[in-house]
């Protein structure tokens, strides 16, 4: 009770119907058991002192309560009478306390050791001009929005309602300082969409601002002061938001959509797992398949994995809909192991929000299990950022897993603030050379030169090594011509879903043609250095 946060605009009407029953049990259960078992001859006067001594201890001892019962009887009665409510950061429509909500969250969750994050504020600057008008109305817009906010807010966000017209909204919790901007932004330019009532039609105009935490232990109060005095003025340009254009507010807006679509799509199958092989044209032959996912937006048909995933991030949703992609490429390679056609390994990805998960290590061993898979029929992609957000816990976390059995790729290798330090830090079992390094490598010296020395760093290491997206056969020889046996891309394949796959791999003489060079290549170079 003590949060009352977004999701629980009704709890706030329990806390009140629970105060008015304590204030009624105290001070009128005592009067009632005295008129009913009170021996005869009783002073009735002592009776009403007595019951008034249990109402006035009944409103001492809660009398923050009974202040704020009382403000509400009163602001309401003003509101009926046609006056503007005293807003004192309390809420009236919602019937809390908002400030002192989100002070108790602060005081609870402000701690140093806090990775920085963001207190946003929202103000709508036009409520006082629509008030003006219609208090109703106005009102109900603000109802509404607040309503709007609360469903756009992903689960791990929350949500107080600081003064009449204003929300504080906190990023603690998984995520950093800069994805917390950028949804703050999105949030805010979303949300100006009109607002539609049986009479009136309404787009509400922000104030958007925002303090980072700081390091420092800071007192709440002082962070939400920082907040709120960081609105942007009405007129000003400001704030800590850049300004956007029309073409990004449009963005935004399709953003904002696509997230709230994305909550109905793993329930509606709209989601669903496409594989692309990895070839080993040493052996000719594939010797695994990497699951990416798919969106088909049911209006917007196919939507990019390049555009939703960083939504699902952002959003929280990628928690859940990670738990559903392990499972369905288990269910696949269960599926195919069972036809006995392969015997290869499933690559899945995992993001850096999906490491946040404290029982990621359990998650994965029991889906595996529950499969009747073995850990090393698992290989587990992870780009260079992910691994970089808390190296104690990631070393921690790669290191059970591999314990465990599983393989870890590390993916995009080169594109991201590639260090060095994560692969002799990090227990991986497999390099996947970024397509910036691979593309057009037969024509440019410098990206030879990368992929040379990627390939010798991954031997030397002893893990393997494979080049993603490659899409022409002078990619895959001049690859070849350095020792890469190991290959991903269109030149092979595209990604394809599970029936294309199974057909695909039923048949192996596209393989023997497409790998021969290669082959010949890397049998040839065996064959020197043996
Ligand atoms: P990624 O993990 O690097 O996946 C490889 C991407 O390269 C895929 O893009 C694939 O379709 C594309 N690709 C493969 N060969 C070629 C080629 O020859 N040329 C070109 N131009 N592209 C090629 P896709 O499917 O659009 O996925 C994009 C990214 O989305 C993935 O990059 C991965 O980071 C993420 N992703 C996809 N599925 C999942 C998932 O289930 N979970 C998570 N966390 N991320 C996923
Ligand atoms: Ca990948
Ligand atoms: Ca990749």
């Amino acid at each position: 009770m003590k949060r009352l946060i977004s999701r629980t605009s009704d709890g706030s009407q329990k806390a009140e119907a629970l105060w008015f029953c304590a204030l009624f049990t105290l001070g009128f259960v005592p009067l009632a058991l005295i008129f009913a078992f009170a021996p005869s001859g009783v002073y009735l006067p002592a009776c009403y002192v007595l019951a008034a001594v249990c109402v006035g201890l009944a409103i001492f001892l809660f009398r923050d309560k009974s202040a704020y019962l009382a403000n509400k009887f009163f602001a309401s009665s003003a509101a009926k009478a046609g006056a503007e409510p005293k807003a004192a950061g309390q809420n009236s429509l919602t019937g809390f306390s908002g400030q002192e909500t989100l002070l108790s969250i602060l005081a609870e969750e402000l701690t140093p050791a806090l990775p920085p994050t963001l207190l946003g504020i929202i103000r709508i600057s036009n409520y006082d001009r629509m008030a003006a008008i219609d208090v109703a109305v106005a009102d109900r817009v603000l109802s509404a929005f607040h309503q709007r906010l609360q469903n756009a807010l992903g689960k791990t966000r929350r949500l107080a309602r600081v003064e009449r017209n204003c929300f504080a909204i906190w990023f603690g919790g998984p995520g950093d300082l800069h994805m917390a901007k950028a949804e703050l932004q999105a949030l805010s330019y979303a949300l100006t969409q009109q607002i539609r009532g049986d009479a009136f039609t309404i787009e509400p105009e922000l104030e958007v601002g925002s303090a980072a935490t700081s390091q420092q232990a800071e007192p709440p109060a002082e962070l939400i002061s920082r907040a709120l005095a960081s609105l942007a003025k009405p007129g000003v340009r400001g704030g800590v938001l850049d300004p956007v254009s029309e073409g990004s507010r449009t963005d935004l807006r399709r953003r904002f959509a696509l997230e709230q679509d994305l909550h109905r799509a793993i329930g509606n199958g709209e989601l669903a797992l496409h594989y692309q092989p990895f070839i080993d044209t040493s052996e000719m032959r594939v010797t695994g398949a990497e699951a990416l996912l798919r969106w088909s937006h049911p209006e917007l048909g196919a939507i990019s994995p390049g555009e939703f995933i960083p939504i699902l991030e952002e959003s929280g949703l990628m928690q859940d809909v990670g738990i559903w992609v392990l499972n369905t490429a288990c269910r696949q390679l269960r599926e195919w192991r069972g036809a006995g056609s392969s015997d290869f390994k499933m690559a899945i990805n995992l993001s850096a929000r999906q490491l946040q998960n404290p029982d990621l290590k359990n998650m994965i061993g029991r889906t595996v299990y529950n499969h009747g898979l073995s850990p090393s029929s698992i290989e587990l992609e992870l780009t260079e950022t992910a691994a970089m957000e808390d190296s104690a816990l990631t070393l921690e976390l790669f290191s059970s897993l591999r314990e465990a059995g599983f393989s870890l790729a590390i993916d995009d290798f080169g594109s991201g603030y590639s260090s060095l330090s994560y692969l002799k830090n990090l227990p991986f079992s497999k390099l996947k050379i970024d397509r910036e390094f691979v593309s057009y490598v037969d024509q440019s010296s410098a990206s030879r030169a990368i992929c040379k020395a990627l390939l010798e760093l991954a031997s030397g290491l002893g893990i393997s090594a494979i080049a993603e997206g490659v899409e022409r056969r002078e990619e895959v020889d001049a690859l070849a011509r350095m020792g890469c046996t190991s290959f991903q891309g269109y030149y092979f394949a595209k990604p394809m879903d599970a029936a294309s796959f199974a057909e695909m791999t039923s048949n192996s003489d596209w393989l023997a043609e497409l790998c021969s060079p290669a082959a010949a290549m890397s049998n040839e170079l065996k064959r020197r250095y043996s």
